[in-house]
């Protein structure tokens, strides 16, 4: 084994306790990282890699970055998903003998950051840890910058874990490894790299001190385990005091709408398919908060419906309130505007590493909120009395800090500038020494003046050199000998200092160091006692934080004329005039159509909806989804009426550009998916499967369609959308009493085909694939034999009531303007809407083209 010097030796073992991250080894002015590290930080961070000797054979690879940028280079690898470990020189190296002790102070990862580039204002920065027992999974998530933690379970399902975790969109996982590799299987991806951790060590004793016996005796034993796991993470990690962790939250998955990660980007709830963006997303369209953490709660409130009626009613009486009073939202808004990211703001004095400028934000904070506090007491809405009830104007502690803490304090609280005059007797006797120190350097430069008569001279300062006296090269000759000692030479000044100047900047440079650590002292003890009250300020800031999103969601619905939803522990769905929110909004010239919709146990409680592509269906199935979301977090709907039950889940299938997962055909991610709706969908959920069966031959298409569409109604009797470019399906309606057929129109005019996004019932005619063929140019032969073969096979099928048997049996053509091409086959089918086919030739304006829908109204 090679023989390292004691420091390798020494760098090593340090090593030895951060496997899994880059060891940032402090040596002198500089972070050094030796082997391994080395190459890959030399790459990774673009830095030159050197060599130096160790005791080895070799030379051991080795890079460095200066301690006062080290912070950059800290993110940059945190935002490359890596781990970087901090050792400091814990002893004074020149009073060491020998090799100064060296260790871990903390270790840096993407989940326990608390500034920099990945936090961003407006969302959280997850760390989620997951643990699993026989019977539970549990999941626990913390946001150490704004001092949220969470925990919850539920009975072993991978489906239910990869659902919540798709809430927290995590960037870095610990925990249980085989859970964690599942989740790594699953491929699961919200644009960040996620750093995972097996890990099952835990310290339940950690868990107690830090939340108290009562909050650890709330929790069952599975969530006591998952957090202790957590905690005991977060501990070694960060080797600190945690302190703006003050409260657990523990929830019941049970309480909540489940939307599953497809399910929400399909629906583009907080970000678009497309780019991710959040521009586009339901949470952009609803997003009016003017504060950090009331932007960070409206997305929470996103991801988790309530499933609890009477508490969603609650949220909308805030919201109905502020709807309908403009003024009272304005004024709301315009205090909330002044509110900084108590939340963070918090953590950060909690953490430790609050500044002068932090307290004041806080300060300014905390002066609107009585303004505030006294607009929802006064207000005619009962929640938002109940919110002012419970809100603490922390007014002492508000006070504490505008007595010590200057205006304009600096960035550094190392420096002074930060204590008010008058807050400290002492501080006050060592400014006031500074001061005449000063007067008294003033009264000097002029005495010298008049002593050497040189008008010239003139006394200054730099950290170098102290105090001096300059003067010009030009006056060196004039100056007495004997009492002027040289200190620095200039380009065409000298500059000197004298006994008694010498003497005095000592003093005054005491009482300035005195100054700057009495400063810091007395900075550090007020950080220390709002520490103390940080569950206070925690708790005023989740009151702000809903107060704006009651007045965000009340902007938004009162400027797009939102109603009121009627929410119902029944099972109707009745929405007048419906419109897809964000799809309205973003449309510039035309306007939106609006649809009704009616799932209902007496009539239908599945709509089948055939039109060809670009009609409109899946924007209509999506408006659905999102007024019943929109509903169950306490907004206003996009209708001009809506009556609608509390779903407890929604499943969607809807086929878009992420057909293709993990290199599964399209076909397999379907059935994946339905497979899990069969399982998991009850009768109180919604499900949108869009372009069902599209993922394989035509024929098996169809019968897997059908199949899974009597399943729903037979079995799971829940509320359905399912829209399908196979007419043929049609039938259904025949054998499933609670389905009835609809379509979206389509009308054409001259060569042009005019979308006209009205659901009609009924279903769409077949042969406007041939037409659009023939808009498209091609050859007339061609036309002409479809339109015969179309006319040949469109029978009408015989039996109506043999619908279900026979559709085993049944063979189909399929024929989409855009979709597959199959060359058709013979088929059987009863409900097609059959045109006779035209000369092909003709111009389809002179009245011989077909008519493209037969439903139009
Ligand atoms: P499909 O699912 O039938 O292929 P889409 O729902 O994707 O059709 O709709 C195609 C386009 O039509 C959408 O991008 C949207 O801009 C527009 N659209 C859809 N529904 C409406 C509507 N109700 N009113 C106005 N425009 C609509």
């Amino acid at each position: 084994m090679a023989q390292y010097t004691p420091m390798i030796e020494q760098y090593l073992k340090v090593k030895e306790q951060a496997q899994d991250a880059f060891l940032f080894f402090r040596l002198g002015d500089f972070y050094e990282m030796f082997f391994e590290d080395a190459v890959k930080a030399s790459r990774e961070l673009e830095i030159t890699l050197t060599g130096r000797e160790g005791g080895g054979k070799e030379r051991i690879p080795m890079c460095g970055v200066p301690y006062h940028s080290a912070e950059n280079y800290i993110q940059r690898l945190i935002e490359k998903g890596y781990k970087v470990a901090i050792c400091e020189q814990l002893e004074d190296a020149s009073v060491t003998k020998g090799m100064v002790k060296r260790d871990i102070v903390r270790v840096v990862t993407p989940g326990t950051i608390m500034e920099g580039k990945n936090i961003a204002d407006k969302s959280n920065n997850y760390l989620v840890c997951v643990t699993e027992t026989e019977r539970m999974m549990s999941l626990s998530a913390c946001d150490l910058s704004t001092g949220e933690l969470y925990v919850t379970s539920m009975p072993a399902s991978v489906e239910w874990l990869r659902d919540e975790i798709g809430i927290y969109e995590p960037v870095e996982m610990i925990g249980d490894a085989s859970m964690l590799q599942t989740i790594q299987n699953e491929q699961l991806q919200w644009g960040k790299p996620v750093v995972y951790t097996p890990r099952d060590k835990k310290d339940e004793q950690l868990v107690r001190t830090q939340f108290g016996e009562a909050a650890w005796a709330r929790l069952d034993r599975e969530r006591q385990d998952c957090v202790s796991v957590l905690i005991s993470y977060l501990n070694e990690t960060q080797r600190r005091s945690l302190g703006q962790l003050t409260h657990i939250s523990p929830y019941d998955p049970g309480h909540y709408m489940i939307l599953d990660p497809f399910t929400r980007r399909n629906l583009e709830l907080v970000e678009t398919v497309r780019d991710r963006s959040k521009k586009g997303s339901l949470l952009w369209l609803l997003d009016r908060t003017e504060t950090s953490m009331g932007a960070r709660l409206l997305r929470r409130r996103i991801d988790k419906p309530l499933l609890h009626r009477k508490a969603v009613e609650e949220r909308l009486e805030a919201v109905e309130q502020l709807y309908n009073q403009f003024i009272l939202r304005e004024d709301l808004r315009t205090s909330l505007k002044e509110i900084y990211d108590l939340e963070r703001l918090v953590a950060r004095i909690a953490y430790g590493n609050a500044n002068g400028r932090d307290l004041n934000a806080l300060k300014m904070s905390l002066y609107q909120i009585p303004a505030l506090r006294e607009l929802c007491a006064t207000s005619s809405s009962e929640t938002l009395r109940k919110l002012a009830d419970e809100m603490d104007e922390c007014v002492d502690l508000c006070e504490a800090i505008d007595q010590a803490i200057t205006d304009e304090p600096p960035v550094s609280v190392r420096d002074g500038g930060l204590i008010k005059e008058g807050y400290h007797e002492h501080l006050d006797e060592l400014r006031e020494a500074s001061v005449n120190g000063k007067r008294w350097i003033a009264e000097l430069e002029a005495q010298e003046r008049q002593a050497t008569g040189i008008r010239t001279l003139k006394i200054g300062f730099n950290k170098v050199f102290g105090y001096y006296i300059e003067i010009t090269k030009a006056n060196v000759a004039s100056l007495p000998e004997g009492r002027y000692e040289r200190k620095q030479t200039l380009a065409n000044a000298e500059r000197y200092v004298t006994p008694e100047l010498k003497e005095k900047e000592a003093l005054i440079l005491e009482a300035q160091d005195k100054m700057v650590d009495l400063e810091y002292m007395l900075f550090a003890e007020l950080r220390d006692k709002l520490s103390a009250e940080i569950s206070r300020l925690q708790k005023l800031a989740e009151k702000v934080a809903e107060m704006d999103v009651y007045q965000s969601l009340a902007a938004v619905s009162a400027e797009h004329g939102f109603v009121k939803p009627v929410l119902t522990d029944g099972f109707d769905f009745v929405v007048e005039s419906g419109r897809h929110p964000v799809v309205e909004a973003v449309m510039k010239e035309s306007s939106f159509i609006a649809n009704a919709t009616t799932l209902s146990r007496d009539e239908a409680r599945i709509l089948l909806i055939t039109g060809p592509n670009m009609a409109g269906k899946s924007t209509y199935m999506r408006q659905v989804a999102l007024i019943s979301i929109m509903s169950q977090i306490g907004c206003f709907v996009p209708a001009t009426k809506a009556e609608v039950p509390m779903i407890d889940r929604i499943f969607t299938r809807i086929g878009a550009a992420d057909d293709l997962i993990g290199g599964q055909s399209t076909f397999m991610v379907e059935m994946a998916d339905i497979q899990v709706m069969t399982e998991k969908a009850t009768p109180r959920s919604l499900i949108i499967i869009d372009e069902l069966g599209r993922g394989t031959s035509t024929s098996e298409g169809m019968a897997i369609a059908q199949a899974v569409i009597e399943y729903v109604h037979d079995t799971i009797g829940c509320k359905g959308l399912v829209s399908t470019h196979f007419h043929e399906l049609a039938h259904l309606e025949d054998s499933l009493d609670g389905l009835s057929n609809y379509s979206m129109a389509v009308q054409e005019s001259g060569e042009k085909v005019h979308f006209l996004r009205k659901l009609v019932p009924g279903p769409a005619g077949s042969s406007y694939g041939v037409y659009c063929a023939r808009l498209a140019g091609l050859p007339s032969s061609i036309i002409g034999r479809a339109y015969s073969l179309l006319q040949h096979i469109e029978q009408p099928l015989e039996q109506v009531g043999a619908a279900k048997e026979q559709s085993q049996e049944t063979e189909v053509v399929q024929l989409s303007i855009f979709g597959e091409e199959e060359a058709p086959k013979i088929r059987k089918h009863k409900h097609a809407v059959s045109n006779s086919a035209p000369d092909p030739d003709a111009d389809p304006a002179q009245g011989s083209a077909p008519v493209v829908v037969a439903t139009v109204t």
